[in-house]
């Protein structure tokens, strides 16, 4: 059989593994360690605000290392996994399926996502469970035609307690992540490796013929047949480019803006995180407690249950890069789009109540990296880019063409499967 070398094991990584194994010997190897949800204690961390010891939103990793917090050259607070499952366990189960840019360059994924839907227990039950401050932000919506949707979960509701820790990690094994591929894959006699990072492809005579990686303070190099990246949209490129491939400075991030107030008895802190979503052109808005404001923000010091908060999610224009450092600011235009979503949250929250001079912002965060090595129209049937040896694939939101301004995991994993695919039919020796 032949050697596969899958990077990474969130969305894509894990996907491709599931999808690999049987067919190929695979190796997944994972930059992080196992993945255990933070169980500190919140209310204690509540009251530590004043103490002035939470300042900085990159001391999370002290507290739980799964969650690498950077910042971007002009400040952006950067948020991504690094542990098996990747961000895929920091997620809030949004299960939405966002390939509309992507059927635009001829790229049509409806067998995967049917398949997907057979595979992940996707569900909107969580709306008989909301709270009556949640109830009340939908039906706001709704006679402001704004359209809401009930978000589509991978939850499940009977396992679910309602303890809003979702981007900590799931404490009751209620919300699906990409760990769950990662079991099939290793049940079925794929390997896996912690604690070991890729640095680079190695390329030889135009092709792939294994990676080096370093594990501790260790370097290796391990030979394959097959290498495909998936360590994510920050992650990917810099294995390109160590690689001699180059990418595009077309980074977006899909940053996330609360809008927010006390409101006694929210209690938005224990409720279904993100349970609504109005669409609009180039954002959209969701009721979310954001816990990194929470903790991290002084305008944020009030207690966690009085607070009412709807976030924006912005697709941005894909203008950024990752180059040692991520450079990533907003412009001028996604900076117009952040200001009209904001002033709609302001209106929602007036509707529901709150006076304007009482509402506060949170601090602009983003954990959708994607755009740097993006897929054209030449590309759509094989998703494979030209610029890469034939044994060499990308499985991720590095592939996108553009922001999908809303939760990717679901899309990511379609293409995933379709990488997979196309994998099996030119590469596996099937006896
Ligand atoms: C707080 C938060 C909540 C979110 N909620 C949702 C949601 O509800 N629904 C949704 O659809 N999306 C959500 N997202 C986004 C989603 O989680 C990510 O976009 C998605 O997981 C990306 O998948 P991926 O496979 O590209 O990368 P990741 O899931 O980030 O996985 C990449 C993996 O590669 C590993 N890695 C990186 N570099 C290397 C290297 N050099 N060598 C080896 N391994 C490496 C990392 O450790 C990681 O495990 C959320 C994101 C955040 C931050
Ligand atoms: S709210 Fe539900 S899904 Fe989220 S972490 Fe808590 S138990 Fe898990």
């Amino acid at each position: 059989m032949k050697h596969a070398i899958i990077v990474g094991t969130g969305a894509g990584g894990a996907t491709a593994a599931k999808e690999l194994q049987g067919k190929f010997e695979v190796t997944v190897l994972e930059a992080g360690g196992e993945f255990r949800p933070f169980d500190g204690n919140l209310t204690f961390l509540e009251r530590a605000r004043s103490t002035g010891l939470l300042f900085d939103e990159r001391e999370i990793r002290f507290l739980f290392p799964a969650m690498k917090v950077q910042k971007a050259t002009g400040g952006m607070v950067l948020v991504k996994g690094i542990a098996s499952g990747g961000t895929t366990t920091l997620a809030t189960g949004n299960a939405l399926r966002v390939d509309s840019d992507l059927k635009a360059v001829g790229i049509h994924l409806d067998a995967e996502f049917e398949e997907l839907h057979r595979e992940i227990a996707i569900t909107t039950a969580h709306q008989k469970i909301w709270r009556s401050s949640t109830r009340r932000l939908f039906e706001i919506c709704l006679e402001l035609g704004l359209s809401p949707q009930v978000t589509p979960k991978m939850v499940d509701y009977t396992k679910c307690k309602r303890c809003g820790r979702c981007v900590l990690g799931c404490p009751e094994g209620a919300k699906w992540d990409s760990r769950r591929f990662l079991e099939i894959a290793l049940q079925h006699d794929a390997r896996v490796e912690y604690n070991c990072r890729v640095q680079k492809v190695l390329i030889s005579k135009s092709e792939a013929v294994g990676v080096e990686v370093r594990q501790g303070w260790k370097r290796k190099t391990i030979p394959a047949d097959l290498v495909i990246l998936a360590a994510g949209g920050f992650g990917t490129p810099v294995i390109l480019q160590h690689s001699g491939i180059a990418t595009e400075p077309r980074l977006f991030v899909d940053p996330v803006l609360c809008v927010a107030a006390e409101w006694k008895h929210a209690y938005q802190n224990k409720e279904v995180l993100m349970p609504f979503v109005v669409q609009r052109d180039h954002f959209m808005i969701s009721p979310y407690f954001d816990q990194l404001s929470f903790f991290f923000n002084g305008e944020w010091r009030i207690p966690a249950e009085n607070i009412v908060s709807l976030m924006v999610k912005l697709a941005d224009e894909n203008t950024g890069r990752v180059n040692g450092s991520i450079e990533k600011n907003l412009t001028q235009l996604d900076n117009d789009r952040l200001a009209e979503g904001v002033e709609l949250c302001s209106k929602i929250l007036e509707r529901f109540g709150v006076a304007r001079q009482d509402m506060f912002l949170g601090t602009v965060n983003a954990g959708h990296p994607g755009g740097m090595l993006p897929l054209g129209a030449a590309e759509a049937e094989t998703l494979h880019s030209n610029r890469l040896p034939e044994n060499l694939y990308v499985a991720d939101a590095t592939l996108f063409p553009c922001s999908l301004g809303n939760p990717p995991i679901l899309t990511i994993m379609a293409m995933a499967k379709r990488i997979s695919k196309q994998c099996i039919k030119k590469f596996a020796v099937t006896h």
